[in-house]
């Protein structure tokens, strides 16, 4: 099964080999270690798994995969199959011993095959997509797989109330051998849906029971980043588990404006992204600016030119809201935001001239733009500011 079979011509390189615009993200990969160290410290009693889907939240899967290895992080989760096939290329020899899990799991015959070939651990979530694993593997050991349960999210996973069904369904497939079972949180990030929490991890609980009476070695993992913070309070009830943690790698703490704040106070920043100003003018009282007019200046102002729009991955609804970082300084988006340029206001910025850096995120001292500000005024969470401003040229910084 192949989507849009029939559209002729060659598909386009992940990173299309034309010229770049103009925005550059920086991910600092010193503080993505220490956010492991920090982040492992927590659990003396499990492995954590780094998650480095979607390019690693848009951090650059190779770079990140190395840093974290470096940092001793032994199990990686990756989004599809070809994703990990990806990464097994990129970590060659040096990986063997590295655990990766496809957390989309094998959706065709030929990535069920690959993710045997390339021993990636497949996600199943359902008797179709293990009987589809189970066709792919011909060796003599049964195959190693993650079994997926649904306890509140509904999104993929095999029902809480169904795992006679799939315990049925897996006994017929004697050639895979369910090595871990996991679930995923719908609240963990907040505090006044600690029940929920519980409710999963009790349906996560009783299904563990009924797969451990067949498969006594079954491995659990249920915590992502925000559950991983708050073990004290959601993982007391449960056997130790393999926490699934990506957000809080990148410096996101889930508990922000929260009671639980602290417990992700330590976890530092790791991607910033900036963009030239491309020149600087005045405007007079009265003159509007960029497409539309939707701002008109009440007096007299100067204003700067930033080499970033929404093909840069940021959004158009961005338009007249939230501030870059010029020189340390707050400098408000003002107008229509264009598809490869925004203007601001640099009037706390006297000596703003062209060639600056503009921070769309991050930046130094009280200006700077943090991922909870972007996110806050485009109307999003900051797994997707990263993901859209990551798609940038990256450079890195150790
Ligand atoms: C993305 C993802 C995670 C990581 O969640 P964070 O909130 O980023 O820690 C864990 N498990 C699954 C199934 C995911 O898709």
């Amino acid at each position: 099964m192949t989507l849009f079979a029939d559209v002729t011509g060659s598909a386009d390189a992940h990173r299309p080999d034309l010229p770049a615009g103009l925005p550059v993200t920086r991910i600092n990969l010193g503080n993505l270690r220490r956010n492991w160290l920090f982040l492992s410290s927590l659990a003396k009693d499990c492995q954590p798994m780094g998650v480095i889907k979607s390019d690693a939240y848009g951090h650059g899967l190779e770079a990140v995969a190395r840093a974290l290895l470096d940092a001793g992080c032994r199990n990686l989760a990756v989004g599809g199959v070809a994703e990990g096939v990806i990464l097994r290329k990129f970590l060659g020899d040096t990986g063997q011993e590295i655990s990766v899990l496809s957390l989309l799991g094998a959706q065709s015959p030929e990535d069920a095959a690959s993710a045997v070939a390339h021993r990636i651990t497949p996600l199943v979530a359902s008797a179709g997509q293990a009987a589809q694993v189970s066709a792919a593997w011909s060796g003599p050991d049964p195959l190693p797989v993650a079994i997926k349960v649904d306890t509140g999210l509904a999104r993929l996973g095999f029902r809480a109330h169904e795992m006679q069904e799939c315990i049925t369904a897996l006994r017929s497939l004697a050639n895979l051998r369910p090595a871990m079972l996991l679930s995923h949180l719908a609240f963990a990030d907040n505090p006044a849906r600690d029940e929920s929490v519980s409710g999963q991890a009790e349906r996560f609980l009783a299904a563990y029971a009924a797969m451990r009476a067949f498969w006594p070695d079954i491995a659990l993992s249920l915590a992502n980043s925000a559950c991983h913070l708050a073990r004290d309070i959601h993982l007391g009830s449960l056997p130790p588990q393999v926490s699934r943690i990506g957000f809080a790698l990148y410096g996101g703490n889930p508990f922000s404006g929260t009671a639980r704040e602290h417990l992700g106070r330590a976890l530092l920043p790791v991607m910033e992204a900036a963009a030239p100003v491309l020149g600087v003018h005045d405007l007079a009282r009265g003159q509007s600016v960029s497409y539309g007019g939707i701002f008109t200046a009440g007096k007299d102002m100067r204003i700067a030119v930033v080499g970033a729009g929404y093909a840069d991955g940021l959004s158009r609804l961005l338009s007249g809201k939230g501030q870059v970082c010029i020189r340390g300084e707050r400098c408000p988006r003002i107008g229509n935001l264009c598809m490869q340029m925004h203007m601001v206001d640099v009037g706390r910025v006297p000596g703003a001239a062209r060639g600056d850096a503009a921070y769309l995120l991050g930046g130094e001292g009280p200006g700077a733009i943090s991922m909870w500000d972007i996110a806050g005024e485009w109307g999003t969470i900051p797994y997707e500011v990263f993901t859209a401003l990551g798609r940038n040229p990256r450079r890195y910084q150790s």
